[in-house]
């Protein structure tokens, strides 16, 4: 018999699913450590060793109706690649389902998110990625927050863990139409009074998208850009449990699994659990 991996609790037909996940193995724009591209099936091979069921939301996930499409046959042009997830994912949001992506890069973000104007969104990220071009390529996984900028507006898009930041990026006039929220700023207020930001500013529809270079080296080091200083993946726990009711489009981003030790796809794998946990103990 032939195998085609899914995640182990995604039991449902796509007719049927609340939740629809589906893999986007492409990395062409990453600039330092490639490899994001074997992300998706190595997420699901960790989610295997989850437990099906989670006492601290009081969910079976089996019983959930998750469905998972696969991986995306992809292009070599990230545009390209982009279009086509727009394209894909629309139906899955016309049918009033959550989206779940597990990527490849981060440019991949931009694909999804046309697919929910008037959105909010919060990003986990070491990166500003606010250029708004980078090796001559709007598209490259340095620009998605710009991107993003451009299909959701102003005062809309939270950028938490940032700490690497490029002097154009920073002294752009663009700049201050995002929020973007410093590891340090995360370490010296606590999760807690963030939260309280982003609630009484963002609306009640938020695309939430975790660059896993966003959260410690030390927690999560199997990344293509490994920033030191980050945040916990504890906070992003925090943040993900707060909105989970309002998140109406999830992804999973940048990790790369020949420099992880395994940790970095476990949490992964458990941060998807969290999400549906936590989306379904508020529904
Ligand atoms: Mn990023
Ligand atoms: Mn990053």
């Amino acid at each position: 018999m032939f195998s085609h991996r899914k995640i182990a609790d995604a039991q449902a037909s796509y007719e049927d699913a609340r939740y629809v996940i589906f893999g986007v193995p492409f990395d062409g724009t990453s600039s330092f450590r490639r490899g994001s591209r074997l992300a998706p099936d190595t997420i699901r091979l960790a989610y295997d060793n989850l437990e099906s069921f989670d006492f601290q939301y009081g969910v079976n996930f089996p019983d959930i109706p998750i469905c998972d499409l696969g991986d995306l046959y992809v292009e070599e042009d990230a545009e390209e690649v982009v279009d086509d997830i727009e394209r894909s994912v629309k139906h899955v949001v016309d049918d009033g389902k959550v989206p779940i992506m597990l990527g490849g890069e981060h440019s991949l973000t931009t694909g999804l998110v046309r697919n929910f104007p008037g959105c909010s969104m919060i990003i986990i990220d070491a990166h500003s990625d606010f250029r708004d071009e980078y090796m001559g390529n709007k598209f490259n996984h340095a620009c998605i927050t710009r991107r993003s900028l451009e299909i959701l507006g102003p005062g809309k898009i939270f950028s938490i863990g940032t700490r690497s930041v490029s002097r154009e990026e920073y002294e752009s006039p663009e700049w201050s139409k995002v929020r973007f929220i410093s590891a340090n700023e995360v370490r010296e207020k606590g999760i807690t009074r963030v939260i309280e930001e982003i609630e009484r500013k963002a609306g009640d529809r938020i695309y939430f998208s975790i660059d896993m270079d966003g959260i410690d080296p030390s927690e999560a080091p199997g990344v293509g850009t490994p920033e030191p200083y980050g945040i916990q993946s504890s906070e992003v726990r925090a943040l993900i449990n707060h909105f989970a009711g309002k998140i109406v489009g999830f992804d999973i981003v940048e990790l790369t699994p020949v420099y992880d030790n395994g940790n970095t796809s476990m949490l992964a794998a458990r941060l998807i659990q969290d999400f549906i946990g936590s989306k379904e103990s508020k529904a």
